[in-house]
Formats: structure tokens, sequence, C-alpha cells
């Protein structure tokens, strides 16, 4: 995905800026803790599609 994308790409809730994570092909809204999926290099920038970032850290404690 052009990295320019993230320039003019906001979160639809918050209108903040986002950050790419390319290692799971998402795109991080910190403010909101939520994650929206990039499928096919297509950014899905809706709020139901978005995946919550809370808890579920896989790390071990
Ligand atoms: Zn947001």
């Amino acid at each position: 995905m052009e990295s320019r994308l993230l320039d003019i790409l906001v979160c639809p809730v918050c209108k903040g800026r986002l950050d790419y994570d390319r290692a799971q092909a998402e795109l991080i809204c910190r403010a909101d803790r939520l994650a929206y999926p990039v499928r096919d290099g297509i950014p899905v920038m809706l709020e139901s599609e978005a995946r919550p970032l809370d808890g579920a850290r896989p790390e071990p404690a």
C-alpha cells in the first residue's frame, strides 16, 4: 500500500491519523484502539469492520 494513502486516510470515528501495521495489514487508530483491515490493498474504513485492540495481547504476562 502506498504510504501516501496514509496522509489522506483518517479514522472514520475520530477523524484522527492512522498508523499502518505492515505485518498485520491493518490501519491502527490509537485513540479509539481500533484496527481497520486492509483487504487486497484496499483499506476498509468501516467501524463495523474494525478490530478492537483492547486487551487481547498475545504476550505472556
Ligand atoms: Zn479513531
